[in-house]
């Protein structure tokens, strides 16, 4: 039976989220007042939940960098690193596609917009152009690493970081000593991301506390429609498309995996950064899921870069419903092009929050629809960028697993053991031992 110990920390920081969740809609609908708005809202939480947020982040680079050089050398032949990124890639885009035409079949069963007044909102969008994807292609090779890395350009840093970690394991004897100055820094690094695990619960509480606080949940009722078919969609995507995969492709057990993404989805949901995840991604599907080095230090930085399941069934039903608003019919053409779109938009976006916006003006352009119509669903959509980056960054871990699985690099053990990688326990067992008085 597991050890109460060993899951205090997850109970924390879902309690965190629930209370964060009442005290914000609470302040929201009864006023904070002008004293508690300054001191609490805008003054103590803004600074909890931004310096949160920042230590998430400091740790990113220097995680992804050193864990994929670790990573690669682990790899027995250059092949398997092929193999590996082939296989991700694959599945990333796969679950992309099949999230958007979930998203698009839902929206086109609910059919929301129908009778929407776009009169009552008043918010406005101008749009920012994506990237083309053969500049996208063009970017993955660093001019400069130091620059990439200052600029924290995730494909970059894990473009240099192959190459210098397949250079490594060609380098013999000197590349031995590099090796094992990165598996130390590798384990100090980890060390310092546990440290902001357990701050969780406070980081958490202040970001949902605010967001709540400023948001309410009156801004929902006039696009209920819209939001609860995408709620419905990433229910389905979470609950049906993953465990379904999991079960088919690995042969693993989904409520087992379910159980083990509620670190990384609680970090999620507050932060609404896949990016910023990256850290407690990385921690939960090596030391909880049991997936090797090898695999993950791959696959979650660039499933963090590339895949945006969530946002792609946001993109799904925005169009549908904007195309309803004004009254324009999409013919199944249109629907394929969105299904296209949305999923190549994924691959050339930052997981950061409501980046889903800016690619949903690729999406809309490319079947004819007017781009101010995102303006009518910005109201809504911090709270669907916190459920849309759960889903994004469950994906990353469902594909992690099974990519592991097919590599024989996925240590079964770890996946079943509910008390695996526990930051209580690594920080018990890391406290240096008291000398003997
Ligand atoms: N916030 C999302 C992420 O970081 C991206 C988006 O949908 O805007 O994964």
């Amino acid at each position: 039976m597991a050890a109460p110990e060993t899951h205090r920390l997850t109970r924390q920081i879902v309690i965190a989220m629930l209370a964060g969740i009442a005290l914000g809609v609470a302040l929201n609908r009864f006023g904070a007042g002008p004293w508690l708005q300054t001191f609490l809202v805008d003054g103590l939480l803004h600074v909890i939940g931004s310096v949160f947020v920042s230590a998430l982040k400091m740790m990113v680079v220097p995680l992804v960098f050193v864990s994929l050089v670790v990573g690669v050398t682990a790899l027995s032949d250059l092949k398997a690193l092929g193999r590996i990124g082939a296989k991700a890639l694959g599945l990333y885009l796969a679950t992309t596609a099949i999230a958007v035409t979930i998203a698009l079949s839902l929206a086109s069963l609910v059919g929301p917009g129908h009778g929407f007044d776009a009169g009552e909102t008043a918010a406005s969008f101008s749009g920012k152009d994506a990237p083309p994807l053969s500049q996208v292609l063009i970017d993955m090779v660093p001019t400069n690493p130091v620059a990439a890395m200052a600029e924290g350009n995730m494909l970059q840093i894990i473009v240099f970081a192959l190459l210098f970690g397949v250079a490594v394991t060609m380098s013999g004897a000197r590349g031995k000593h590099v090796l094992n100055l990165f598996n130390d820094l590798d384990a100090v690094i980890m060390h310092m991301v546990e440290w902001i695990m357990r701050l969780a619960p406070y980081g958490v509480f202040a970001l949902i506390t605010r967001t709540f606080a400023s948001q309410g949940l009156d801004i929902l009722l006039p696009l209920a429609a819209y939001f609860l078919t995408l709620t419905a969609a990433l229910a389905i995507q979470l609950f049906g498309t993953y465990p379904l995969l999991l079960r088919l492709l690995g042969s693993l057990n989904p409520l087992t995996f379910l159980k083990k993404m509620r670190d990384p989805a609680a970090f999620a949901f507050s932060t609404a950064s896949s990016g910023a995840t990256i850290p407690v991604t990385l921690h939960t599907v090596e030391k909880k899921m049991g997936v090797q080095k090898s695999v993950a230090s791959f696959s979650v930085p660039l499933g963090a870069t590339i895949n945006m399941d969530g946002t792609a069934m946001m993109q799904g039903v925005a169009t549908v419903f904007i195309a309803n608003v004004y009254g324009i019919d999409l013919t199944l053409t249109d629907y394929l092009l969105v299904v296209l779109t949305a999923t190549l938009a994924s691959i050339g976006t930052a997981a950061i929050p409501a980046v889903g916006l800016v690619t949903l003006t690729m999406v809309l352009s490319q079947v004819g629809l007017p781009v101010e119509g995102i303006a009518l669903i910005i109201g809504v959509d911090r709270l669907l960028d916190m459920m849309r980056t759960v889903t994004n960054v469950t994906g990353d871990c469902a594909v992690s697993c099974i990519v592991a699985k097919s590599e024989n690099a996925f240590d079964q053990a770890v996946f079943d053991d509910p008390d695996a990688g526990s930051v209580e326990d690594a920080t018990r067992h890391a406290l240096p031992s008291q000398p003997a008085s």
